[in-house]
């Protein structure tokens, strides 16, 4: 824990993936747990984890990287965080992100930018940039994020650190700020596909506060690294390697391929035909599903108030005009126009549908192949400033990693070498609940 904060006082004023510290009590409790007999002690033991800002903390300023939650401290933890003290990690504090986990860069944040730590001049990714940032400047080796669309891979691909998004209801929800609550999940980000198995299991498993946590049995993650791959069947989606991505990305993910077929896997081309249509189902989707959830922000329950108000209804207004971003408030609309009386057919029906046509593909797939892989994004980062006046392009960042959030399969992201002085990533999806193949995949990558 000493050596954590010590590392964030030398390069957190470049990187800027902390909002807040928790030193006091880390320190208190890194004290508490010398007394813990050696033999409870699991493996992650005594090991600093970052934790997103978006998961609560009991006590910890918990904002989203929102203006309207500044000063919102939860009075209870989120089960994951429970579960990390159960473990005995210790929570070193919370890290920035895109305000309510929407962004591509974490330029959203009402903040701070998170900068790569590769080259100060590019985004770290979003929206959990500054949980991969972190990571990947050594400020903590282990850190949680969340993935509605690609917000834990896209950053673990443009840091080059690895970053697991579970199969929906793997980990528990509760204490997850909602952003798109049938596409959200907690998943870790680490240095190495062994670290982030051993994590996986500690943040596992069913939970009564969670209906949508799956009852299934939690395996032993970590056995499966270095489990040999041979006669392994890959699927290599064509609308993955098609002209969208760089040619340098490309080439990365034929190179990974060349290493997983040395060791005896077979890769083939296969489709996920309605993958073109995964952009613009999510965004309907995720935004229908935001503005239901972020109405309970109103100035009475949490955080910020707009202090002019002189009635209710004026201060709902001004405390929502003045506490939400601009992505934040884009997305509100665009939700509440999807789902009003007069186009609920035409767009949030519509996109139910395609959805369901969408998991059908990569059901289709699975029948025949044990994981799928291609790129994580379509290029390596990209520069501050570069694209942020820009929702399409940004949008178009996770083409990629949207289809696994809309499908509920597990996918993950390991490092596939560098275009540029840039890290990129090799994005490996698996069957439902079947991350232990993944790992085992990547684990013979790495
Ligand atoms: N970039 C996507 C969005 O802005 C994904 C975000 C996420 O996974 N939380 O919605």
């Amino acid at each position: 824990a000493e050596e954590a904060y010590a590392r964030i006082e030398a390069v957190d004023g470049d990187v800027q993936a902390f909002l807040a510290l928790n030193k006091e009590q880390a320190l208190k409790q890194a004290e508490e747990l010398e007394s813990v007999p050696a033999e409870d002690r699991g493996p992650l033991f005594g090991l600093p984890i970052g934790v997103k800002d978006n998961i609560v903390t009991e006590g910890l300023e918990t904002t989203c990287s929102s203006k309207i939650l500044q000063g919102f401290n939860p009075i209870y933890d989120a089960t994951v965080v429970r579960k990390l003290k159960e473990a005995g990690m210790i929570t070193i504090g919370k890290i920035n992100m895109d305000e309510f986990a929407m962004g591509s860069s974490t330029e959203n944040s009402a903040y701070q930018k998170t900068r790569n730590p590769w080259n100060l001049d590019h985004v770290p990714g979003g929206s959990s940039g500054g949980s991969a940032a972190a990571v990947a400047a050594g400020e903590v080796p282990f850190t949680l994020g969340s993935d509605t669309g690609g917000s834990i891979r896209q950053p673990a691909a443009f840091c080059g650190v690895v970053g697991m998004k579970p199969t929906y209801g793997r980990v528990s929800r509760f204490g997850l700020v909602a952003f798109a609550s049938s596409l959200d999940q907690i998943g870790p980000i680490t240095r190495n596909v062994e670290d982030n198995a051993k994590l996986l299991e500690v943040i596992s498993g069913v939970d009564p506060m969670d209906s949508t946590s799956a009852n299934v049995e939690v395996p032993k993650f970590s056995e499966a690294i270095g489990k040999p791959i041979k006669g392994l069947k890959i699927g290599v989606p064509k609308e993955y390697m098609g002209d969208g991505v760089s040619p340098e990305v490309r080439e990365s993910v034929l190179a990974a391929l060349k290493v997983l077929e040395g060791q005896g896997a077979v890769w083939e081309e296969v489709s996920l035909p309605h993958s073109e249509y995964a952009l613009a189902t999510y965004y309907l989707l995720s935004s229908s599903e935001a503005s239901s959830n972020l109405a309970r922000f109103d100035g009475i329950r949490y955080g910020y108030r707009a202090e002019e108000a002189t009635n209710l209804l004026e201060l709902y207004k001004m405390t929502r005009a003045q506490g939400f971003g601009d992505e934040v408030k884009r997305r509100i609309m665009l939700g509440t126009y999807s789902l009003s009386a007069g186009s609920y057919d035409a767009y949030y029906l519509k996109a139910q549908k395609v959805r369901t046509l969408i998991k059908q593909d990569f059901e289709k797939v699975f029948e025949e192949y044990d994981v799928i892989v291609g790129p994580t994004t379509p290029t390596p980062a990209f520069k501050v400033g570069e694209i942020v006046d820009d929702p399409l392009t940004m949008y178009a960042n996770d083409i990629l990693t949207i289809p696994v959030n809309l499908a509920g399969v597990p996918g993950i992201s390991v490092p596939c070498g560098f275009s540029n002085g840039l890290p990129l990533g090799l994005q490996i999806i698996g069957k439902h609940f079947d991350e232990s193949t993944i790992y085992q995949v990547a684990s013979a990558y790495e």
